[in-house]
């Protein structure tokens, strides 16, 4: 049987990351994942905190000064394990993983406000570079371009929106016919036009259709597909013919920053030196004697034994499978059969409001975890000191309220490397 020092089971932000770090502080790393978990479904951006209290029209401007409030309002969130350091230690590591692939921007103690799909303003620490440009906070007249062919991005609805909440930020509408490839195709994905932009001549024809319409605009905004692996490239080429701050807005899924990010972070993890295994399903583990002996992963002859000093298990909530539930009002975590904390009564589950901004209560849901990130018992002893747990699949790690995804994601990530390095590296 292969001896890892750690195996990270899950490839979302959180093991993702946790994978890097531990990678570059040359540990010998397997990153085990059924598939990508959230991040094609995020923005790409990393919130900390966007409104304090969670139904606040007013976006916070500062995450960390409100961060108390915060907390006192959500005992279980596990900003409580992680604590302010491990949110600006996860900040800083996520920024100095991506360094030199993808161009992020931002601090912990600052919000940017982007523009959302459908106008909304989306509050949030670090973004790429590229939606950073669109930051509400910066005033004047904005274009906002979209395409007939691309599913779910109406410019006329967001600008209205946006002119609405009177930001100080005038917005105007474009909505193009996509040239060839993509001309005439319907529902086209965010991803589908991401690649057309990275075809010379698509982006010509577009700055074609959008030159002479963007004069008298301080800067144009395009739904988040301005190219995959020439993403960065793509942008320059825009910004450069079109004479203005190009930025982007985030789509409905399947998201391109969310892409770019899983392969950068993928890229990172691999010249550190990590192994990786995506498409690999882990159907159990064994705890014995308050320590996890080995876990196996579905392949197609058998199940194979896998084993390390450490595990990290960041398999996500319901949307990443690492919780599973029945329509009995079951729910559980099908690797170790770790306690989850949650309503036995399937009624209570959801709120009568789809679009609650205290997210659905069922997102609260998870596993409770101690302040060295060990899963623990109902009665809070620990269950395993060499099993760690961290991002969505915790207990109160509700993304929605109070939009803290990412923030959760990094600082709980960044938690459980300082406790396997110090936990591996013998005091002098
Ligand atoms: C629609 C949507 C939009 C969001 N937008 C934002 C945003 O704009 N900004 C923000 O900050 N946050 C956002 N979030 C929240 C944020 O994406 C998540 O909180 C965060 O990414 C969670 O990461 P994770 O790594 O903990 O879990 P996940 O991303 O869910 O990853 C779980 C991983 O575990 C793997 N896995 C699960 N079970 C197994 C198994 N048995 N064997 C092997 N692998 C397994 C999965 O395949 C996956 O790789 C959004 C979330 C959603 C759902």
């Amino acid at each position: 049987m292969s001896k890892y020092e750690t195996i990270v089971i899950g490839a979302g932000l959180t093991g993702l990351t946790a994978a890097c770090q531990l990678a570059r502080a040359n540990k010998k790393v397997l990153l085990v994942a059924q598939g990508m978990g959230a991040l094609l479904l995020s923005s790409g951006a990393m919130d900390v905190l966007g409104f304090q209290p969670a139904d606040s029209p007013a976006p916070v401007d500062n995450p960390l000064a409100k961060l108390s409030d915060f907390l006192a309002e959500k005992p279980e969130h596990p900003y409580h394990l992680a604590g302010p350091d491990n949110i600006r230690a996860g900040l800083t590591a996520f920024l100095e993983l991506v360094r030199g692939k993808l161009d992020y921007r931002g601090v912990v103690d600052r919000n940017w406000l982007l523009p959302g799909a459908v106008g909304a303003v989306h509050p949030t620490c670090l973004a790429p570079a590229s939606m950073a440009n669109g930051d509400l906070n910066v005033r004047g007249r904005m274009l906002i371009v979209g395409f007939k062919e691309l599913r779910d991005f109406y410019p006329a609805l967001m600008t209205q929106n946006l002119n609405e909440q009177k930001l100080g930020v005038q917005a105007a509408a474009l909505t193009l016919d996509a040239p060839a490839p993509v001309a005439g195709k319907m529902n086209v994905t965010p991803l589908e036009l991401a690649a057309a932009f990275e075809q010379p001549q698509f982006r010509q024809q577009v700055v074609r259709a959008v030159k002479n319409k963007g004069r008298g605009y301080g800067r144009i905004g395009f739904p988040a597909v301005l190219g995959l692996a020439q993403h960065a490239d793509v942008l320059a080429d825009l910004q450069q013919r079109l004479g203005k701050p190009v930025f982007e807005i985030s789509t409905l899924p399947p998201s391109a920053p969310g892409r770019r990010l899983f392969e950068a972070l993928q890229k990172v993890f691999l010249e550190a030196g990590g192994r990786l295994l995506i498409g690999g399903k882990v159907v159990d583990g064994i705890i014995e004697n308050g320590r996890v002996r080995q876990i196996r992963l579905e392949t197609a002859s058998r199940l194979k034994p896998l084993a390390a000093e450490n595990y990290v298990l960041a398999t996500g909530g319901i949307f990443g499978g690492g919780l599973q539930t029945d329509d009995q009002g079951r729910m559980w975590e099908p690797i170790f059969g770790l306690p989850v904390r949650a309503n036995p009564d399937r009624h209570q589950w959801f709120a009568p409001q789809f679009l609650s901004p205290q997210g659905q209560p069922v997102f609260d849901y998870g596993v409770r975890a101690n302040r060295r990130l060990n899963p623990v018992a109902e009665d809070g002893a620990p269950l395993a000191e060499n099993l760690f747990v961290a991002g969505a699949l915790l207990a109160g790690a509700n993304w929605i309220a109070g939009r803290t995804g990412g923030g959760v994601a990094l600082a709980t990530a960044a938690a459980v490397v300082k406790q396997i390095l110090s936990y591996s590296e013998p005091s002098l």
